[in-house]
């Protein structure tokens, strides 16, 4: 006879992670009136790196927050559920994003399990292989359009005025406030706020969503100090860093491939407030990351999420960590937010690496391939 998996089935009082909008009730704008819409995100872990902490310096002691290992693969899904949970409790029958893939395939895993319509404009081309997977399989209204995530989000905001539809793109303040719980989780395993956080910038929802939830952190007294703020965007679209709009982003790191982020200023306020700073790392640097990451971490993430990775080694070569206050610290606890799951873009893993070619099904074939004599 077989069980239903439901809660009742469940043994009691097993630890279970509830999902971030149970784990953080008391943070989040959430009532009993509020349908919790779940798949049970967060609670990822904090991996220690020990050889980038060699790399970085003798005293850092560097984390990875492996966002990859939410229900969809990216952080993504932190604001998700609380943006279409308040779509639901809202009534609201259909959802939509504009996206470089992981919104996407968030919004249409949450929409699915919500029973929503979603819909979703993505910069044709110009989106990784499993998040496009993703948002079909969810089956979404995947519209590609002729142009760059900029002009999608454009169109979102246009048509959401002119129909009742939900935009659950992070100009979406739920989204915020669910991204934030990504530093309770940090703050709740270190037992404090790092000395560092360092993450990816795009729209730069993440990096104001991060900050907040510091702040919220320190107000509330569960930590002694907040971190300083450093964020990262690609050479080719970083505009926070050249202080103007960019109109044709470039990177191979499509996540972060944006030329006018919607929080622009929580950015701005995040590293101002922290002594922190936003700076842009090469796709060159971005990709010795990613295979670092892959070759001697065991973590396998996409493009955009060793921008934070490539950030960090920069900083360390420009002897970021001899100066104060770093100088005189005895330890340096550095947290690097690892946004998206290696197995998003299977493309550029293949063209980073080798791919061999088949041997005969003979032993001297192998042996020979092997170099074993
Ligand atoms: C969305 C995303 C980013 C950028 O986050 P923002 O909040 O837009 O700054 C970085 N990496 C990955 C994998 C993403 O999905």
């Amino acid at each position: 006879m077989s069980v239903p998996v439901s809660e009742p089935a469940m043994r009691q009082g097993a630890p279970r992670w509830p999902g971030v909008i149970e784990a953080y009730r008391s943070h989040l704008p959430v009532s009993a009136q509020t349908p919790v819409v779940t798949l049970l995100e967060g609670n990822t872990p904090l991996i220690p790196a020990p050889a980038l902490s060699r790399k970085v310096h003798p005293r850092a002691r560097v984390f990875l927050k492996y966002e990859g290992m939410n229900p969809t693969g990216s952080f993504k899904d932190r604001g998700m559920t609380l943006a279409i949970s308040k779509a639901a409790e809202a009534k609201s029958v259909a959802v939509l994003c504009a996206s470089t893939g992981n919104t996407s395939a968030s919004a249409s895993a949450y929409a699915a399990r919500a029973g929503m319509r979603c819909i979703v404009l993505i910069p044709s081309g110009n989106i990784a292989l499993g998040k496009l997977s993703q948002a079909l399989i969810h089956q979404a209204a995947v519209v590609p359009v002729n142009g760059n995530f900029d002009e999608c989000l454009n169109l979102v905001k246009e048509i959401a005025q002119k129909f009742p539809i939900t935009v659950v793109n992070s100009i979406n303040p739920y989204r915020i406030e669910g991204q934030k719980t990504c530093a309770f989780e940090i703050c709740d395993v270190l037992g404090d706020a790092p000395d560092l956080h360092v993450t990816p910038v795009g729209n730069a929802g993440n990096i104001t969503a991060q900050w907040k939830g510091y702040r919220e952190y320190q107000a509330a007294k569960r930590v002694s100090r907040v971190p300083v703020m450093l964020g990262f965007q690609a050479k080719g679209a970083a505009p926070i860093v050249l202080g103007k709009i960019v109109a044709k982003p470039k990177t191979i790191a499509t996540a972060i491939r944006i030329g006018n982020p919607a929080s622009w200023k929580g950015a701005l306020a995040a590293v101002k407030e922290s002594d922190g700073a936003i700076s842009a790392v090469t796709d060159k640097e971005i990709l010795q990351a990613y295979m670092l990451l892959a070759k001697e971490e065991g973590v396998f993430v996409e493009p955009a999420s060793a921008a934070s990775v490539a950030g960090l080694l920069k900083l360390s070569a420009e002897r970021y960590f001899d100066r104060q206050p770093w100088k005189s610290r005895d330890a340096i606890t550095i947290v690097c937010i690892l946004t998206g799951h290696g197995l998003k873009d299977p493309e550029r893993a293949l063209a980073s690496v080798r791919v061999p070619k088949p041997v005969a099904p003979t032993m001297p074939a192998l042996i020979k391939r092997l170099k074993l004599c």
